[in-house]
């Protein structure tokens, strides 16, 4: 059956802003989110380019317009299971994992605070514990807590059926969509710092990576905002950013991750606003900085406290007697091999796509390292990070892109 519809998958900048897209032009939009809420990785920043905004600010407008539009339907805790149907009419299964709470949540604070188990919170990438019942961040859209059946106790179960709110019976559910072209916005996960060995491999505690260097920096995050070190809670005053941390690595990532470097170059300037006396050193191979991004390098790299070695670093271990990193690389210019000891070091992780290792089933080319390369001719885009490493400026043009080709598809041209 034709259909004008439009299938968002991936509720993340680049998802919403192409559901906004078809949807502000008369389009039904259908977003499909497989996490309990919208706002994808730009939800875990700190700030972000261009203007180092807070997330809450570019995606509460985004929210706004979702909540105005009734054009955009959105599922959450969704996943595409199969597709069927060719360009301007697919059919479209999606199963929904069961959220166990109603559609307006009222304040829940008290309850959660009554709750006794704790589970690591992926939210914070293990930084912090959250309860069973919860919502990523005060802004978490939409507004409604979500319950973790596997993490409650058996003392937390009875106080949240107690509560009445809650339908711990809820069932897993499936739906079938109709639509006439498909956007693909799975974008990015960090990649896995386990796999960096000679990094720590996620082992030192003073060894973070650049996403938790955002939660730690967030004003929802583990320490609401200030920069502490995981192992004692102490300020850091001897910071060093490690670049190119499994990207550009015939054993890792192959490419660049486009968005490393201007992330470290901002968390230096996070410790550098927090702590006057702090030093910061960036290790990189290439400090890349594209196009307007050349002026904010050269304001953080103008600060006397503020280094940038250019050496590869070999290795990361742990001081033997207490919690300080060490940081072993050698110095590109001068050849010198140096040892140098550090309160906190941040690994700039690169961006690996979301689709790397958990492929959609639907037909579509991707390249080796889980990029999206084609499927333009079956009326199925790509937009944002699942296409290629991408800002969130670039993120939000490509989606525009995306979401004007899929208008072509079921306009039939
Ligand atoms: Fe390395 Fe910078 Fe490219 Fe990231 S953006 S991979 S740190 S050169």
């Amino acid at each position: 059956m034709a259909s004008n519809s439009i299938l968002v998958i991936g509720g993340g900048f680049s998802g919403l802003t192409a559901a906004l897209e078809a949807a502000e032009l008369g389009h039904e939009v259908f977003i499909v989110e497989k996490t309990p809420f919208l706002g994808g990785r730009v939800m875990q920043l700190n700030k972000y380019f261009p203007k180092l905004c807070p997330p809450s600010c570019g995606l509460e407008i985004q929210y706004q317009r979702i909540k105005n539009n009734p054009k955009v339907k959105f599922f959450t805790l969704a996943e595409v299971t199969k597709v069927n149907g060719a360009p301007g009419a697919y059919e479209v299964t999606v199963r929904i994992r069961p959220r166990h709470a109603g559609p307006n949540s009222p304040d829940l604070s008290g309850l959660c605070g009554e709750l006794n188990a704790e589970v690591p919170n992926d939210f914070d990438f293990g930084l912090s514990t959250r309860k069973a019942v919860y919502m990523d961040a005060p802004f978490a859209f939409p507004q409604r807590y979500v319950v973790d059946k596997t993490a409650l106790s058996s003392a937390d179960k009875a106080k949240v059926q107690k509560c009445g709110y809650f339908d711990l019976n809820e069932e897993e559910k499936e739906i079938t969509l109709n639509v006439g072209s498909i956007v693909i916005a799975t974008g990015w996960k960090p990649y896995d710092v386990k796999k960096l060995t000679n990094l720590g491999a996620g082992e030192i505690e003073n060894c973070i990576t650049n996403m938790q260097m955002e939660r730690l920096a967030s004003p929802f995050g583990p320490t609401n905002g200030k920069i502490l070190r995981p192992s004692d809670g102490n300020a850091p005053r001897k910071v060093a950013f490690v670049q190119c941390a499994g990207s550009r690595d015939e054993n890792h990532l192959h490419y660049c991750s486009y968005i490393c470097c201007m992330a470290s170059l901002k968390q230096a300037q996070y410790v550098r606003e927090q702590y006057p006396d702090a030093e910061v050193t960036i290790y990189y191979i290439d400090l890349r900085t594209p196009g307007r991004y050349e002026n904010f390098a050269r304001k953080i790299l103008s600060d006397e406290n503020v280094h940038a070695v250019k050496g590869k670093v070999a290795a990361v271990t742990r001081d033997k007697a207490g919690d300080d990193v060490w940081v072993i690389v050698e110095d590109a210019v001068s050849g010198a091999k140096s040892v140098e000891r550090f309160d906190l070091v941040v690994l700039a992780t690169g961006m690996q796509p979301s689709l790397a290792d958990s492929p959609l089933p639907l037909d579509i080319s991707m390249d080796a390292e889980g990029f999206i390369q084609d499927g333009g001719g079956k009326g199925i885009f790509a937009a944002g990070c699942a296409k290629q490493p991408l800002d969130v400026t670039k993120s939000a043009q490509s989606a525009t892109g995306a979401a004007m080709q899929a208008i072509q598809t079921v306009r039939g041209r």
